[in-house]
This record gives structure tokens, C-alpha cells and sequence, in this order.
């Protein structure tokens, strides 16, 4: 009989948004007519943009053709062409990141999970509560040590760093996945002190860099000096350009980044996780790298922020809600979601059933994301604008009723 990897028994029954899916399926069986709004999950609705589409099927008509039939890439990086464009990206934000530290892959949550292959089991991993659950789960799975900083509303949903407390391996995202929240340029500046102080390495999450307007949030942790001896940044084409149906992302481990092994001997991080994608990973098929270099192009960037501007006045509309009831929330501004204190106290998952029961809107409970969620609810502008109106008066209705 094999031995199990018993971790996973640690890990929460079932993933959140399943929890959510069976209560929606409950309460649809008792009440078929009724007009589900879901801000729940957080995934794109717009369409892909034109010229990412052309990209696409311009690659999909070379692998039908013998001279420019693709197979393996032979680097497994990813394509040099969107290597560069990935580069030239960071570079109009004011982060410099060479082609050559940059690996594509499948979508950040892939290279979220896998990461933790790279390091050993004893490091002590230090996640934000709440947090988008990928980093304690992958965690948990390899059994290591999880430590928390408290994100809350003291601190305006951004945690930042005890200096009394040691962590090897530290979890940043920015902006954030649950809470809308931003780290400020001073305050990124204080978790790599701390992570160069700690010999530690930050894994910065960069999935919602595109949804930044404040000049004083950096798109990148690469904004910051000092960066690029701590911090892995991973980032996703998913909510910049609507990939999350499409697959793909990038991650930069940066030349810099080097730790000793136990035996004194200085290793490259970037060789290290070259290793493990070489093993593990065969990387993303041709026409959708071609599709994703699209996306940088000077037409790609005005067409994706046509649908990013979209979600922002969403977010904008959402906040605008909260403000006027005057509900506590971080985000909506620089982030696509909007993190609200459940009226009169209520725990996560009574409101969202409060809400799906009363107004049949779907939000995500708080306390899905770690213990500082409870209490707290978020809803995503990801949807038809439309529908989020619609959701807003609804809300309006309810929390009148809530007085
Ligand atoms: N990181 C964060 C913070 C996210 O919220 C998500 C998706 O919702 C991801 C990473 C993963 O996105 P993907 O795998 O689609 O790139």
C-alpha cells in the first residue's frame, strides 16, 4: 500500500470556491427563478482583445505549416520574442528586468505552487493574513512551518514586518488578493530590509500590477532598490489581458538572488528553479505566447486597458456604494476588488448567506482567506456593469433593512 503524503489532510476539506459553488447549487434547487449575481470569483468576463486574438490564430496557422511548424522550445523558458516584450513591459514601469530572468509559464498559480520544490522543508514561511490561499496551502502540502503577519483593519489590510520574529521564505502580494490593499514604495522598501536582515526570500505576487493608477504603488517589487537580491516576482497575463481561459504568466527569478547550501557553496536560484521547470514543466504551446506578446504591443496595451478601465469604474461603482452606506473597505482603487466589514458584526459566512438568501448576490466570505477575514466579505468588479449596478442597489435595499 502506498504511504500517503498525510499534509493534505491538513488542508481545508475542499478549496473555497467549491464551498461557494455547493451553496449556490443548495439555494438554486429551492429557488430556480432566482437572478444570481455572482461577485465571487475573482475571473474576467470581457473578451480577449482583437489584436491578442489575430496574434493567436497567426501562431495556430504557422504550426500547420511545415517551415514554421513549432515542437518543444528548446530553452523552455519561453520564447525569446515574448522574453523581450515581457522585459520591455517592466521596463515602461521603471523595473529593470533582463529577458534572460524571466521564465514564461502556465499562469502565476502554477509557479505559486511550485516554488516551495526549490527550498527545504525547515524554512520557516511567513504568509499575510488574509492571502490568497495558493501560499498556505502549498505549504501545508509539504508540511513546513507557516507563520503569519496580521493584515487588519489597524493597518489598512498591509502587513508589514515584526522584526522580532525570523521568517526564511515571505509571501507578498500587492495588490492584494483578498483585501484590495497596496504596499507603498516605503513600505516595500521595509519588507526587503527585513528579508535582507533575515537572509530571507520575499515571493512577490504581481498578478494585479495592471490595475494600479497611484503613482506611488510600485507595479513591481523591482521598482524598489535592493530587490533583486531578495525577491521572486511572479505575474500573470490572467486579470492584465484576460487570460485566465488562455494560460499564461511569467515569473523572474533574478541573477542576483543566491543562497549557500548546507555545505558552504553559494547557489543561483535562477539555476535552481531552471533545473526544476526543465524537469517538471514543458512550458506554454507556441500561439499562446504568440497571443501574449500581442498584449505588449503598443495596440495590445491600449486595447487591454480599454477592458481594464472598464473593471476599474466597476470597483469604482462598488466603492462608491460602500462609501455613501458608509461601510468600511480597502480597495477599489489601484485593485479590482473591494474588501467590506460585514454589517452589524457579522461573520463572513452568515452575511454571504444573508446575501445570497436576500438579494441573491454571491460575494467570497473573509474568513475563506485566513482568520483576519472574519468579519470581512469581498466582492470583485470583474463583472457586467450592468449587473454590478443592479448588485449595488440590491446591497443599498439590504443594508437598509440591516439599520
Ligand atoms: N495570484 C493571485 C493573487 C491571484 O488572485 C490569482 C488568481 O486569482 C493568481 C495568482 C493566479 O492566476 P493565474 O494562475 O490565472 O495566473
Amino acid at each position: 500500500m502506498p504511504q500517503l503524503n498525510e499534509n493534505f489532510l491538513k488542508l481545508e476539506k475542499n478549496y473555497l470556491f467549491i464551498n461557494i459553488a455547493k451553496k449556490i447549487k443548495a439555494f438554486k434547487e429551492v429557488n430556480p427563478s432566482a437572478d444570481i449575481i455572482r461577485m465571487g470569483i475573482g475571473d474576467v468576463t470581457l473578451p480577449i482583445a482583437p489584436v491578442v486574438i489575430e496574434a493567436m490564430k497567426k501562431g495556430c496557422d504557422e504550426m500547420g505549416v511545415k517551415e514554421t511548424f513549432k515542437g518543444y522550445e528548446d530553452s523552455g523558458a519561453g520564447y525569446d520574442f515574448l522574453r523581450e516584450a515581457v522585459s520591455g513591459y517592466y521596463k515602461s514601469f521603471g523595473a529593470d528586468v533582463p529577458a534572460s530572468e524571466i521564465r514564461i509559464n502556465d499562469g502565476a498559480k502554477s509557479d505559486c505552487g511550485n516554488i516551495v520544490d526549490i527550498f527545504g522543508n525547515d524554512n520557516t514561511i511567513l504568509v499575510t493574513d488574509p492571502a490568497y490561499p495558493v501560499y498556505v496551502d502549498s505549504n501545508l502540502m509539504s508540511g513546513r512551518k507557516i507563520i503569519y503577519a496580521d493584515s487588519n483593519e489597524e493597518n489598512g489590510f498591509a502587513a508589514m514586518p515584526d522584526h522580532s520574529v525570523h521568517a526564511d521564505i515571505i509571501y507578498l502580494c500587492s495588490p492584494n488578493n483578498p483585501t484590495g490593499s497596496v504596499y507603498t514604495r516605503s513600505q516595500l522598501k521595509e519588507w526587503i530590509d527585513y528579508a535582507k536582515k533575515n537572509d530571507a526570500v520575499i515571493i512577490y505576487d504581481s498578478a494585479y500590477e495592471a490595475f494600479i493608477t497611484d503613482p506611488d504603488v510600485p507595479r513591481s517589487i523591482y521598482c524598489i532598490e535592493g530587490a533583486r537580491e531578495v525577491a521572486i516576482e511572479m505575474c500573470s497575463l490572467s486579470k492584465t489581458a484576460g487570460f485566465t481561459g488562455m494560460r499564461c504568466g511569467y515569473t523572474v527569478v533574478p541573477e542576483a538572488l543566491k543562497f549557500r547550501a548546507s555545505d558552504g557553496t553559494e547557489v543561483s536560484v535562477a539555476q535552481l528553479w531552471g533545473r526544476r521547470q526543465g524537469s517538471k514543466f514543458n512550458g506554454v504551446s507556441y500561439p499562446v505566447q504568440c497571443a501574449a506578446a500581442a498584449v505588449f504591443t503598443d495596440e495590445g496595451l491600449k486595447q487591454i486597458h480599454e477592458n481594464i478601465a472598464y473593471y476599474q469604474e466597476n470597483a469604482r461603482i462598488i466603492a462608491g456604494t460602500m462609501t455613501k452606506l458608509g461601510v468600511k473597505f480597502t480597495g477599489g482603487v489601484n485593485s479590482p476588488y473591494i474588501w467590506f466589514k460585514c454589517p452589524n458584526d457579522m461573520k463572513s459566512w452568515d452575511f454571504f448567506d444573508l446575501m445570497l438568501e436576500k438579494i441573491a448576490v454571491v460575494g467570497t466570505p473573509g474568513a475563506g482567506f485566513g482568520k483576519n477575514g472574519e468579519g470581512w466579505f469581498r466582492l470583485t468588479a470583474f463583472g457586467d456593469r450592468q449587473r454590478t449596478i443592479e448588485a449595488m442597489a440590491r446591497f443599498e435595499k439590504l443594508a437598509a433593512e440591516l439599520k
